[in-house]
Parts: structure tokens; sequence; C-alpha cells
């Protein structure tokens, strides 16, 4: 039997004013977005794509990406998940996702989620080396990760880990030991990220005092590939590698990318 196309429905929501300091972010430029996100323009998008879509008989998500989800106040949570949790009252639309920090989930925060029918969860980890956390000032450890990731199982949400490839000493076998500590925590799928140097973030000084050298794109590509085989026989879905290209986030030599330096060929 032919499998149901699957089509997702992003609305980025920028996580404007966070409060942590991640080196190498600048949220504005990683969801293409400077203002709060409205349950206008989340039924607008929402439209919009429902249109598009050419099969019929499809699997349709709606995903809440760009930002700390369960970071922002809990009003306006509510006013966007109640827009998207009446399409899928409506049976327009099959599933809700969003994207969080480990240190943002509790149990009232998952309650919340539970109420509008959000069936994923994904945690940002990056590493689950408390070091290079450190480094990379996220703002939350590896412990944080462990007690969020089992509360989001034991609430029966999908579970998502996203990890990052090449951050400030990062090296091989660190990101196969988070990938080994995360296969422990049952994720159902897993988003791998190479890292990206972007312009007005504490990792471009460092660049650019040559205090941190950006992977080559032949050792970000050898690290995926180690990492997908290792999932992949864990029976962990590695959905995505690589941010999206946006208009902004594209290669450097692109005059409008916001991007210094990725991984260098
Ligand atoms: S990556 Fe870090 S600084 Fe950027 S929005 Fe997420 S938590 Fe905030």
């Amino acid at each position: 039997m032919k499998e149901k196309e699957q089509y997702i429905i992003p609305i980025f929501v920028p996580h404007l004013g966070c409060p942590n300091d991640c080196t190498f972010c600048n949220q504005k430029s990683i969801s293409g977005q400077t203002k709060k996100v409205t349950k206008g323009e989340v039924k607008k998008t929402i439209e919009q794509y429902l249109k598009s879509f050419k099969e019929e008989d499809s699997y349709k998500e709606v995903a809440f990406f760009g930002g700390s989800f369960t970071g922002i106040e809990k009003e306006k949570q509510e006013e966007l998940l109640q827009v998207a949790y009446q399409y899928v009252k409506d049976k327009k639309i099959d599933s809700i996702r969003v994207s969080t920090r480990p240190d943002y989930i509790d149990k009232e925060r998952l309650k919340l989620l539970k109420k509008y029918g959000v069936k994923t969860i994904e945690l940002g980890v990056q590493s689950t080396n408390d070091y290079i956390l450190k480094k990379c000032r996220r703002g939350h450890t590896y412990e944080d990760v462990k007690r969020a990731s089992k509360l989001i199982r034991r609430y029966r949400f999908e579970l998502g880990h996203q990890m990052m490839i090449g951050l400030p000493e990062s090296t091989k076998i660190d990101e196969l030991n988070t990938a080994r500590d995360l296969a422990k925590l049952k994720p159902k799928i897993v988003r791998l990220y190479p890292v990206l140097v972007i312009k007005n973030t504490e990792l471009e000084k460092e660049y650019n005092a040559g205090e941190y050298e950006p992977l080559r794109v032949e050792q970000a590509v050898e690290r995926c590939k180690e990492l997908y085989y290792f999932f992949t026989r864990k029976k962990i879905s590695v959905i995505r590698m690589g941010l999206q290209t946006t208009d902004l986030i594209c290669s450097p030599e692109n005059e409008k990318s916001e991007v210094v330096a990725r991984t260098i060929s």
C-alpha cells in the first residue's frame, strides 16, 4: 500500500527577548523573522499551505519552529496553539509539533501542550557534554536533557532531539558520545545541525579572533554520516541534516547572507 504523503506547515516563532545567550545564536537570522507571530498570521499560514497541498489524503502537521516555544508567555502559547488545534478538531490537519529547550519543560507546560493536542516535542540538546554546553553558553546541562526527555515520554508525547556538530571544542568522539547518550533517552526522531557562524553572534567574534575554526565540509559530512548510521541502526529517524536554506541563511558568497562562515571547503 502506498504511504501517505506527509506535509509540514512550518510556523516560525522567534523567541524575541530570549534571556539565554547561546554563542552561535542570532535568532532573528535563523528564523528570518523579527516580530512576534500573531494568531491571524498562524491562520493565514495554515490556510495558504493547505491550499498548496496536492494530495487530499495526506498527513499534515503544523510545526512551531524557530525558538523555544514553551519559553514564551503562557498566554501567547495558548493564543497560537488554539488556532492550530481548531484545525486538528476540524480534521483539516493531523498533528502539531513544537521545539523548545530542555530547561523549559515541566509538568505544567506539558499539560498545556497536551490540552491543545500537541503530538511531538523536539528538544534543542546540542550536546550532552556539560563542558561544551558551558563553552557555548547554552544555559542548561545534560541533566536537564535527561529530566526533560523522561518527562516528555512519561506524558506520552513523541520525543525529538536536535544536536549540533562542530561546536567549539567538540570532537567527533564527543558527538558520538552525545548520540549514544541521546539514544538511551529513546527519541523517535533526531535532527543534526552542523554549526554555521552567523553574523552578530559571539561565535563570529571567536571566529574572527581565530579562536574558533569551523569544520571543513568533508568533516561535517563525514560526522553527519556516522551519526546518521548510528541513529538508523538504533531505529531512530534522522529527519533533517543542516538548517533550512532561507534568504538570510544561505551561502556566505551571497551578499544578503547572514552566514559568515559555514563548514569551509
Ligand atoms: S538558541 Fe539559545 S539564545 Fe537562541 S533563542 Fe534558542 S535559547 Fe535563546
